[in-house]
């Protein structure tokens, strides 16, 4: 079932997709009323996330609920896709049905491949779904990103992992002058 019209439909993905969907707006408002500062798709981090926290060496990723296909499960097996059911906010059209799995497929692994890069370079990403900033929930969804961000700061704080150690000595007796640009002399 094809609840909406084409024009409707196309105004959808085009809200969806454009750099300043709805959404995404909600999240940078309330972030900015809240004192969290961030900046916009960040050209040198994996998947240009939607909103960059340096502070909090966090991603933020404002997803569409159908093209990055929340709670769609798909099938490790090509053949079983025919299986692939709609979630609840994400209703994968009758109509080109393999088309918009297929789609929805490579979104949800390039998502993620993203996240894990982004991991791997030691920053966190939090997703928030578009169906979660519904006006009815979209409060206790900000107030816990809210949170997580704190929670992140703190713990980052704590562990220190990324900073090394000035004084540690090269593995090798390699000259270390080139390394670190002649600061020492
Ligand atoms: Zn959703």
């Amino acid at each position: 079932m094809d609840r909406l019209t084409k024009q409707q439909r196309s105004s959808n993905m085009a809200a969806i997709h454009g750099k300043d969907t709805k959404p995404e707006m909600v999240v940078r408002k309330w972030l900015w009323g809240h004192g969290f500062r961030y900046r916009l798709n960040h050209p040198r981090l994996p998947g240009k996330p939607d909103i960059v926290m340096r502070k909090y060496r966090t991603c933020i990723f404002v997803n569409g609920c159908f093209w990055h296909g929340h709670g769609v499960a798909m099938p490790p097996v090509e053949s079983l896709k025919l299986k692939v059911e709609s979630s609840e906010c994400c209703k994968i059209p009758k109509t080109n049905r393999d088309f918009w799995v297929a789609k929805i497929q490579r979104n949800q692994e390039r998502d993620a491949r993203v996240q894990h890069e982004l991991a791997a370079m030691g920053w966190h990403s939090i997703t928030i779904w578009e169906c979660e900033l519904k006006p009815k929930v979209r409060e206790k969804t900000l107030e816990s990103l809210g949170f997580t961000l704190n929670k992140i700061f703190l713990q980052d704080r704590t562990i220190k992992r990324y900073e090394i150690p000035e004084e540690e000595p090269m593995m090798a007796a390699e000259d270390v002058s080139t390394e670190y640009g002649n600061k020492a002399t």
